[in-house]
């Protein structure tokens, strides 16, 4: 089964709090690769061309914690409020 195919069976209990936030918007600008478009399983990270900034998904966050190592000067990430997040995945 492909990665895309087991994502399709996670589930979520979506919060309407953000529970990722970038510090420094700005800052996307100057960063080259963009490591967090590349790093996140979920593709929570996209880098809009039009509006020259990275645009957070959060609602389909693993909660694997990746992106904090790969940009912990920039990603303010915690876990979502109890009851909120990842509810169960079925694969
Ligand atoms: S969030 Fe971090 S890794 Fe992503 S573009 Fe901005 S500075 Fe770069
Ligand atoms: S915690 Fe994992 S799944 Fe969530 S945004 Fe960061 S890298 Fe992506």
């Amino acid at each position: 089964m492909k990665l895309d195919d087991k994502l399709y069976l996670v589930r979520y209990n979506t919060d309407k709090k953000n529970h990722i936030k970038l510090l420094d918007p700005d800052a996307c600008l100057q960063c080259e690769d963009k490591p967090c478009t590349r790093i996140c399983p979920a593709h929570v990270y996209h880098w809009d061309e039009e509006e020259k900034r990275i645009s957070v998904g959060y609602e389909g966050c693993l909660e694997c914690g990746t992106c904090r190592v790969g940009c912990p000067d920039n990603i303010a990430w915690d876990y979502p409020r109890g009851g909120f997040g990842v509810s169960w995945k079925n694969g």
